[in-house]
């Protein structure tokens, strides 16, 4: 047994190996919301030994995963410890190892320490890294299943540090999007920088993950967060990891008293962007996003308008066929002629704005409703493409 492993193995023994808790805030009223639990060995002389002085080791020899146990066990302790004494407790994050998704009854296990706290298990947050779940991709689909199902999040580590995909993340079932620290180099004043942040961010809050920026140092790096809509902030800026007493006596004070923010005030352009997204969404049943150049289409929002389904995204021309046959006959052919493609040229090369029709469509229950369509023209930031946002309403 190496050196370092027989350390660790006498700290776990003694109780020298300790959890430190960095709390998690929300980026836009900077309350209390999370932490996540990090290991250290405090030895008896009082030096504080961080993880990467051991945690490598014992990863080579394959020890990590009893040491990750041994902090999820200290930290069901500490929440059990905070309920008992009545005090705030928030959900706390641990990291585990990669050497855990090839654990046969990972959650099983789980559920059973938590339970023998009797702890809620949404308590609990399971972090794995980015680069393990590439390194086990045929198994990472299943253990993160069984772990939600068991009721617990899965945060995704170190997202961005380089190994994955967009594509990949899209598929794992996880709750929580950690971004990696690496993505915040300095202030975020490199545009390119900037643009791949919002894309991240834009892309995990679409997809309905929760997001968390590591390591964030700066006043501007909170500032460039805050408009990219990240959720939670985790950082020198706010906490570094400390020890249990302390932890706790932050969320004693933390979460008792802080008012919240004035919400226009604190509120950044990014997430007030999204809220109009949403309220037009919910005003327009059926919205379009088409480039007239490239004959294309994609649904930004579609929910319940017509009784026949109409595909997501595909070729302009055979949209307005497929939009002109859910029409009563006599709207028929003034729809197909108003928004063909060829027109809709033409209109905007002729200056003008928009273009509006309202037509007799057959809703889902056979009967027909008055919709109007509204063609709007937008020019492509990027390149010469005509493109069309279409709004639809119901008018009845
Ligand atoms: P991690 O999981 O990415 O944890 C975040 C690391 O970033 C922590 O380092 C934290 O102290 C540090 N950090 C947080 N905010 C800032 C900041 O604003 N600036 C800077 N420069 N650093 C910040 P720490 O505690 O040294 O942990 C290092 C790594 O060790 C962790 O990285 C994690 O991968 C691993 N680790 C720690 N505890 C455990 C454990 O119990 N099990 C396993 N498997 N790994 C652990
Ligand atoms: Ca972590
Ligand atoms: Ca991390």
């Amino acid at each position: 047994m190496s050196e370092v492993v027989e350390h660790i193995r006498d700290a776990m023994i003694k109780g020298e190996l300790k959890a430190f808790y960095q709390p998690q805030y929300d980026s836009i009223t900077s309350r209390l919301k999370s932490a996540e639990a990090l290991a250290r060995w405090v030895r008896n002389d009082g030096i504080v030994v961080p993880p990467m002085a051991f945690i490598p080791e014992l990863e080579r020899t394959g020890n990590i995963a009893e040491v990750d146990w041994y902090i999820c066990e200290v930290v069901c302790r500490l929440l059990k410890r905070q309920i008992a004494e009545g005090g705030k407790q928030v959900p706390i994050s641990v990291n585990f190892s990669r050497f855990h998704v090839r654990e046969s009854n990972f959650a099983l296990k789980l559920s059973e320490l938590v339970d023998k706290y009797e702890l809620s298990h949404d308590l609990l947050e399971v972090e794995i890294t980015e680069s393990a779940m590439v390194n086990e991709s045929d198994r990472i689909l299943d253990w993160i299943k069984s772990i939600r199902n068991a009721g617990f999040s899965v945060a995704i580590d170190d997202f961005g540090s380089g190994l994955s995909s967009l594509s990949f993340a899209k598929d794992v079932p996880a709750d929580i999007l950690k971004i990696d620290r690496s993505l915040l180099s300095g202030n975020c004043e490199n545009e390119k920088e900037r643009i791949v942040l919002e894309c991240i961010f834009s892309y995990a809050n679409r997809l309905g993950l929760m997001t968390v920026a590591e390591g964030v140092e700066t006043r501007e790096q909170l500032e460039f967060l805050r408009t990219c809509d990240c959720k939670k902030i985790q950082g020198y800026i706010f906490a570094k990891p400390m020890p249990e007493e302390e932890y706790i006596e932050l969320c004693k004070t933390h979460t008792k008293i802080e008012k919240t923010a004035d919400i226009l005030q604190a509120q950044a352009p990014a997430s007030a962007v999204n809220m109009l997204m949403s309220v037009i969404f919910k005003k327009y049943p059926l919205i379009i996003f088409a480039n007239l150049t490239r004959n294309s289409f994609y649904m930004m929002a579609y929910e319940n308008f017509t009784s026949t389904s109409c595909p997501s995204t595909g070729v302009f021309d055979e949209l307005i066929m497929h939009g002109a046959s859910t029409m009563h006959p006599e709207d028929k052919e003034i729809f197909a002629q108003t928004f063909a493609r060829e027109k809709l040229l033409q209109d905007y090369k002729d200056g003008k704005k928009e273009v509006r029709l309202i037509t007799r469509q057959l809703g889902d229950d056979g009967v027909y409703r008055k919709v109007e369509t509204v063609d709007y023209f937008v020019k492509s930031e990027s390149s010469n493409d005509v493109i069309t946002i279409t709004l639809c309403e119901n008018r009845d």
